[in-house]
């Protein structure tokens, strides 16, 4: 299982990180030992003092396929999850700094985390709203329909590199509103399903210990 992850793939979030919005998708992987599920804590790294959080969709991919077409794209996403893309933002400053490799700074343990996944019936596939609380705090909302480079084109791009196989993730981008989290933190991720956010408990929970 690989886990595919696109970054500055809203305009809000690559102008509040004073990066330019890029033209292809900017693509990156962390590797399995990443995901963090069953609602978990994250144990906050001693290698960073500036932990970030980033709200994102993620996808399941559900089709085995490589050079992917457009039309076919939807047909390789059944279901959808919210996660969260924990970044150690300093690490990652100096590594783009010296133009190196950013791995240790987004991939490591516990820096992906998941929610269970619901059916993308549930939503519209083309605006799927979500949101991230901290502490009860609504810190970012998102739509789907404001993405860079849409669920499809990232499916047709990315498996013209890697061939997609059943139960790969992507992490699709996040909006506005990333920050800092600290140790005792709660952040809670939901999706708008069938018109609400509010139909029962987030869909993800993460403390920070
Ligand atoms: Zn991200």
């Amino acid at each position: 299982m690989k886990i595919i992850c696109i970054g500055r793939n809203y305009v809000d979030h690559a102008k509040e990180l004073n990066n330019p919005v890029p033209k292809k998708p900017l693509v990156f992987m962390k590797p399995a030992s990443a995901l963090l599920i069953n609602n978990k804590p994250l144990y906050y790294p001693e290698f960073t003092k500036s932990l970030h959080y980033e709200a994102e969709i993620v996808l399941k991919i559900a089709k085995n396929g490589k050079h992917i077409e457009d039309k076919f794209a939807p047909k390789y996403v059944t279901e959808i999850a919210i996660g969260i893309d924990f970044t150690a933002r300093d690490l990652q400053s100096q590594l783009k700094e010296k133009g190196h490799p950013w791995e240790i700074a987004k991939g490591f343990d516990g820096s992906a985390a998941l929610s269970p996944f619901i059916p993308i019936e549930r939503v519209d596939r083309n605006a799927v709203e979500f949101k991230l609380t901290k502490n009860g705090e609504t810190v970012q909302l998102g739509n789907t329909k404001d993405l860079i480079f849409s669920f499809e084109h990232i499916i047709t791009y990315t498996s013209t590199f890697f061939k997609l196989n059943i139960g790969d993730l992507i992490y699709t981008g996040t909006p506005a509103g990333v920050g800092e989290v600290q140790v005792g933190d709660v952040l809670e991720g939901f999706i708008k399903q069938n018109g609400s956010f509010d139909d029962g408990a987030p869909l993800l929970y993460c403390q920070i210990k």
